[in-house]
């Protein structure tokens, strides 16, 4: 049985016990060591779910940042990783994916601890599917073939991919492992040695991280992590002059900031995921409406709606709105908040008492200007602040700031619709595009609303589809990257042509 299998048998009382065991690595971790930060400043990475800091991690600034990538551009130029076989390492990288499985526990309690993330979630989605994308990338590295252009008779063109040299990743805290993952897997995959930069609310899954990859046989410098505030550690980063790639995962306003940044430096390559205000567009021939319930509700409150694509919009025909909001409402309102280490909980805190009180302002918002069908908001009592209640929020005016802005919590805006034109239309009036789900039961409806649908994923009957095999990624102002799958090789390395004259 694998790991991420027996955990989930485990009970609250055998996760708080093992929380109380957790020992966090608090340093940046640079050239293959744990280091403090060069001028000695520490933050405190705080649990959610009860208010105590779990540690003072080390703060990086700018001299942080230069050692890393310093190290980083060493181990690049000197061969030790990019001009390794494939074959080797895939072997690395393997290793490391056997890692995370023996380690998920660990893992899944880092990520649960520093963001409030659900136990259940951590180690049935977040461990095993970071464990299955490092191996995914590390099989795939050594079956990437290079091309021949088709030239004339006298000249032979070959097309290869090459590593870009020093990746610098800044990932958020809603997937602390796994968003870190997806960019580490296919940069170190290609060749490439990377500078990570966690959220400053859940660093310590990527430090432990880095310290197996080095167990694993990753050579020193390839793999450096420096946590750090976002505009003292991801500005220096982001800034810097000898980061060829900048991949980002974050909200809109600062993936902005990081173009901004590489207009002022280097021109550095930057990859953006970004932020989503997804539809749900329910037709009246989708003839299962508990399944459209079910699929609704865990496309806004899964994660407590803290989920890039959540399904945060919910466009549905009228004549099935009230028979399905009934059912969603049912259902949210079951949503209790509680201890994530309770593998029975699904709903747990959100990242911070300082994001709940910005995703409050909404549900305040939503109470003014929609139908509170659900009220939701701050749970009185709750061991701290950063609990809230699913709220549901009807006939939302489609120009409100709860139509159109990212609230990152678990809010939903319904809002009614009558022909398939309007609903398309509703569904695309938006600065995001990062996913969509369609739910009809005529085959030819959901192809052609799918292809209207301006998303760069569209669910059909099910929400937030993704798998390693898939590019996930966004149109407009969710970004222009794609993770995952072999597209994603592209972020990572550069294509170059060499020409052999035979004459
Ligand atoms: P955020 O943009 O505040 O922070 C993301 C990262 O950027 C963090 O590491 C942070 O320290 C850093 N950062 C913050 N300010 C910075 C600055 N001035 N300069 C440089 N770096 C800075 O986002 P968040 O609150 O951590 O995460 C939530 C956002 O992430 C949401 O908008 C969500 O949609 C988005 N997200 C997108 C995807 C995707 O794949 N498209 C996936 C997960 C999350």
């Amino acid at each position: 049985m694998s790991g991420s299998a027996q955990q989930t048998h485990r009970g609250a009382a055998h996760w708080r016990a093992a929380a109380r065991t957790v020992q966090p690595r608090c340093d940046a971790f640079v050239d293959g060591a744990f280091v403090p930060s060069a001028l000695g400043d520490r933050f405190a990475t705080v649990n959610p779910a009860t208010g105590e800091v779990l540690a003072k991690v080390a703060a990086g600034a700018a001299e942080d940042v230069d050692r890393a990538v310093a190290a980083a551009r060493r181990a690049f130029a000197d061969g030790r990783w990019s001009e390794r076989a494939p074959a080797d390492r895939k072997a690395v990288l393997l290793r490391l994916a056997d890692l995370v499985r023996e380690r998920a526990e660990e893992l899944a309690l880092l990520d649960s601890l520093d963001a409030g993330k659900l136990i259940a979630d951590t180690t049935a989605i977040d461990v095993p599917g970071s464990a299955a994308i490092l191996q995914w990338y590390a099989e795939g590295v050594d079956k990437v073939y290079g091309e021949i252009a088709p030239t004339g008779p006298d000249d032979l063109a070959l097309v290869s991919r090459e590593p870009l040299g020093v990746i610098g990743a800044v990932v958020p805290w809603n997937y602390p492992l796994e968003t870190a993952v997806w960019k580490l897997a296919p940069a170190l995959a290609a060749g490439n040695s990377v500078v990570l930069k966690p959220a400053e609310e859940s660093p310590l899954s990527a430090l432990r991280l880095a310290e197996l990859a080095a167990e694993a046989g990753l050579p020193d410098g390839v793999l450096n992590v420096v946590p750090g505030t976002g505009p003292v550690a991801g500005q220096a980063l982001g800034r810097h002059p000898d980061v060829d790639v900048l991949a980002f995962t974050g909200s809109t306003a600062v993936g902005k900031l990081f173009q901004r940044y590489a207009g002022e430096s280097n021109m550095k390559q930057v990859w953006l995921e970004c932020g989503g205000k997804s539809a749900n567009v329910v037709f009246p021939d989708a003839a299962d409406l508990d399944a459209v319930a079910d699929g609704v509700v865990a496309g806004i409150f899964n994660n407590q709606g803290q989920v890039c694509s959540a399904n945060s919009r919910l466009l549905v025909h009228r004549s099935v709105k009230d028979d399905l909001l009934a059912r969603v409402v049912d259902r949210a309102a079951a949503l209790r908040p509680g201890d994530p280490l309770d593998p029975a909980t699904r709903l747990g805190p959100l990242v911070s008492e300082e994001h709940a009180a910005r995703v409050q302002e909404y549900v305040e918002l939503g109470r003014r200007e929609g139908r509170a069908v659900l009220d939701g908001g701050l749970v009185a009592g709750a061991p701290t602040g950063a609990y809230l209640a699913p709220a549901v929020f009807d006939e939302v005016a489609p120009d409100s700031r709860l139509a159109r802005e990212e609230v990152f919590g678990p809010v939903l805006a319904v809002f009614p619709f009558e022909t398939e034109d309007e609903a398309v239309a509703l569904a695309n009036d938006s600065v995001y595009g990062l996913a969509a789900s369609v739910w009809t039961d005529s085959l030819r409806r959901a192809h052609r609303t799918a292809r209207r649908l301006r998303a760069g994923t569209v669910s059909v009957n099910t929400v937030d589809a993704l798998d390693v095999t898939t590019p996930f990624g966004g149109f407009g102002q969710s970004g222009n990257g794609r993770d995952l799958s072999l597209h994603a090789l592209q972020n990572y390395t550069a294509l170059k042509t060499t020409w052999v004259n035979h004459r």
